[in-house]
C-alpha cells in the first residue's frame, strides 16, 4: 500500500530541495559579504597606516635635511627656507623654530595661534631624534601631530601635520561608511571620522580592525557594523535571492511534475478513482444443477469496465486492491451493486443463491459481519441467499478468528464456500476444523480426473467428506460436457464452467434466471444459447 508518508515524500523533498539552494545561498552570501567585507576593512587599516607612516617618515625626512642645512634659526632667510620646505611637502601644516625651553619661536606661516597644549607626553621615534608630540590646539579646537626634530645645539625644528592628512580614504569602503579613529602612543585621539557608526551600533552587530606604527606609536582602528555592510551589498544579495527563488521554483515545479506523473502511474490511485466511479462492475456466472439442469445460482466475479467499454479481468488488479486495503471497499460495491441488480429477481426466487469472494483477511476480521448485516439487511436479497467465498489459496494467520467469523456469519443465515479447493496448504483437515457449508473443487482436478488417480481419488474423497459432514460440492471450470457427465457419475450435483457460461453482465445473467427459472411474469423470455447450451450438456 502507498502509505501517506511515501505519497508526500516527494513533496518534502521538493520544499527541501527547493529550499536547500535559499538557505545555502543566503548562508554563503552572508558568510561571502561578512568574510569581503572585514578583508576590505582591514586592507583600509593598512593603507591608512601605510599612509600615515609615510607621511610622517616624509615630515621627518624634511626636518633632518632642515637640520643638516642648520635651517635652525628665525632669520628672514631661515623663515623663508621653512617655507619652501612646508610649500614642497604637502604633509606639513606649519613649521616652526622651538626654543630649549619648549616653546615656539616663529614660524613658517606667521599664524600667532595660542600656545598649543601637550596631550600626554612627547614620544620616542623609532627615527634617530625624531619625537612625536599629540598637541591640542586650542583656537581651531583640534588634535595634531607635531614632529620634532631635536638640534646639537638645543632646541628643535618641528613640523604640524593635521589629523585630516590621516584618514583620507580609509572612512569610505565598500562595506560602508566606517568609523576610522587614529590616536597617539597615549591613546590620545588624533581623528575620528563617523564616530556615529561606533555610537549607534549594538555591540553584537560591530566589528573593527586594527593596524599599528611600530615607527611612530600610533594606532588605526576601523569600524563597521553587519547591518551596514549587509544593506551596502543588498544590490547583490537581491540577485543572488531572485535568481536562488527562481531555481528554487523550477526544482519545485518539476518536483510536482514527478509526483503527478508518479501518481499517474500508481495502480493504487487508479483503482481507488475507478472505484469511486463505480467503474468496477459484478459479472454472474451461473451455477448449475447437474441432476436436474436447475439453475442454482451465480458467483459473482469482478470486472472493470473502463469508460471506453473496454472490461479488464481481475487478474491484473484484485492483488493489487488486496494489498492496498481497497478490497473490502470494492467487496462492499460489488455487494450493493448485486442487491440492485438481482434483488428484485432473487426476491421472488428464494432457492437461487449468489456467492461472493472475500479475502482470507476479511475472514479474520470480525467487521466483515456487521458490515455484510447491514449491507444485506433491508435488501431484497436475503441472507440465506448469500454465499461467502474463502480461498484455500491463502492461508488465514488465525485458523480460531476464521472459525469465529465463519460462525458469526452463518448465524446470520449465510453459507460460506471453500474455495479453489485442494490447491492450498492446509488440506482436508481444514475443512474439517473451519466447518464450511460448500466446497468448491478447483478446475485443476477437474481438468486431470479422468487421466490422474490422485485426482480422481481426492474428489472421491471430497464426495464422501462432504456427504458425512452434510456439505455441498461445486465444481469449477468445467468446460466440456463429458466433464459433465463425469462428476455427476461421481456424485457431484452442482458446476459452474464454460461449458454453460462465462460470468456474464447483470443483464444477460437476469435473462437467463428468467428463461430457466419460470415465472409467470417472465414467461415471454425467449430460451438463450445458453440455455441451449445447458440443456444439451444435461442430455449428454
Ligand atoms: P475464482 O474465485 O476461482 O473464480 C473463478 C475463475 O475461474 C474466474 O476467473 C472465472 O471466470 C474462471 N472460470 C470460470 N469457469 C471457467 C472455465 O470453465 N474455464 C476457465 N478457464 N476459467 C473459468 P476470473 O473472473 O478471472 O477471476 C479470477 C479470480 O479473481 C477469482 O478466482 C477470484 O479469486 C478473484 N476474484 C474475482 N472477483 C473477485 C472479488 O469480487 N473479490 C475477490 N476477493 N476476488 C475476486
Ligand atoms: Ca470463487
Ligand atoms: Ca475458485
Amino acid at each position: 500500500m502507498r502509505t501517506p508518508v511515501k505519497k508526500y515524500l516527494p513533496i518534502a523533498a521538493g520544499i527541501l530541495l527547493a529550499g536547500l539552494p535559499l538557505a545555502a545561498f543566503s548562508l554563503w552570501l552572508d558568510g561571502n559579504i561578512e568574510q569581503k567585507v572585514r578583508f576590505e576593512t582591514q586592507l583600509n587599516a593598512d593603507r591608512t597606516m601605510t599612509m600615515i607612516n609615510g607621511r610622517l617618515t616624509r615630515v621627518a625626512a624634511a626636518l633632518n635635511d632642515l637640520a643638516a642645512r642648520g635651517i635652525t634659526t628665525c632669520s628672514p632667510e631661515h623663515i623663508e627656507a621653512l617655507r619652501k620646505t612646508a610649500f614642497v611637502t604637502s604633509a606639513i601644516k606649519e613649521l616652526s623654530i622651538i626654543g630649549t625651553d619648549g616653546k615656539q619661536s616663529c614660524n613658517d606661516t606667521g599664524l600667532q595661534l595660542a600656545p598649543p597644549q601637550m596631550v600626554g607626553s612627547a614620544y620616542q621615534t623609532k627615527l634617530p631624534n625624531i619625537m612625536l608630540d599629540v598637541l591640542h590646539l586650542p583656537d581651531v579646537n583640534q588634535n595634531m601631530v607635531r614632529l620634532r626634530r631635536r638640534l646639537t645645539e638645543g632646541g628643535s625644528v618641528a613640523g604640524l601635520v593635521a589629523a585630516d592628512m590621516f584618514v583620507p580614504i580609509a572612512a569610505n569602503v565598500a562595506a560602508g561608511n566606517s568609523n576610522v579613529r587614529v590616536t597617539g602612543p597615549d591613546g590620545a585621539a588624533i581623528a575620528n571620522v563617523n564616530g556615529k557608526v561606533i555610537a549607534e551600533a549594538r555591540p553584537d552587530d560591530l566589528f573593527s580592525t586594527m593596524a599599528e606604527s611600530e615607527g611612530f606609536g600610533l594606532r588605526v582602528s576601523v569600524s563597521n557594523t553587519r547591518s551596514q555592510m549587509a544593506s551596502k551589498n543588498s544590490e547583490v544579495r537581491t540577485v543572488g535571492f531572485v535568481s536562488s527563488t527562481i531555481f528554487g521554483i523550477f526544482i519545485l515545479g518539476f518536483m510536482a511534475f514527478l509526483m503527478r506523473k508518479s501518481q499517474r502511474g500508481d495502480p493504487s490511485t487508479e483503482f481507488a478513482v475507478a472505484l469511486s466511479r463505480g467503474e468496477f462492475v459484478p459479472f454472474y456466472q451461473p451455477i448449475i444443477d447437474i441432476v436436474t439442469g436447475k439453475l442454482i445460482g451465480a458467483e459473482v466475479l469482478v470486472r472493470w469496465r473502463k469508460p471506453d467499454g473496454k472490461i479488464v479481468m481481475p487478474g491484473s488488479f484484485i492483488h493489487v486492491m488486496e494489498q492496498n486495503g481497497l478490497i473490502r471497499d470494492l467487496t462492499h460495491h460489488l455487494m450493493r451493486q448485486s442487491c440492485i441488480d438481482i434483488g428484485p429477481s432473487y426476491a421472488c426466487r428464494p432457492h437461487l443463491r449468489v456467492s461472493f469472494n472475500l479475502t482470507a483477511e476479511q475472514f479474520e476480521d470480525e467487521a466483515t459481519v456487521g458490515e455484510i448485516r447491514s449491507i444485506f439487511a433491508k435488501s431484497p436479497l436475503k441472507f440465506s441467499q448469500i454465499v461467502l467465498e474463502l480461498t484455500e489459496r491463502q492461508e488465514p494467520k488465525s485458523f480460531s478468528k476464521t472459525r469465529q467469523v465463519i460462525a458469526s456469519l452463518q448465524v446470520l443465515g449465510c453459507k460460506v464456500g471453500l474455495d479453489d479447493v485442494g490447491t492450498g496448504h492446509s488440506g482436508l483437515s481444514s475443512i474439517l476444523k473451519l466447518g464450511v457449508d460448500i466446497i468448491k473443487i478447483d478446475k485443476m482436478f477437474v481438468d486431470s480426473m479422468d487421466d490422474d488417480r490422485n485426482s480422481a481419488t481426492i474428489i472421491g474423497t471430497l464426495v464422501d467428506l462432504a456427504r458425512k459432514l452434510g456439505m455441498d460440492i461445486v465444481a469449477e471450470g468445467v468446460e466440456r460436457f463429458e466433464q459433465v457427465t463425469e462428476l455427476r457419475r461421481r456424485g457431484i450435483r452442482m458446476a459452474q464452467g464454460f461449458v454453460f457460461a462465462p460470468a456474464l453482465p447483470a443483464q444477460a445473467f437476469l435473462q437467463l434466471v428468467d428463461a430457466i427459472t419460470p415465472q409467470q411474469e417472465a414467461a415471454a423470455v425467449q430460451p438463450s444459447q445458453l440455455q441451449a447450451g445447458i440443456l444439451r450438456a444435461m442430455s449428454a
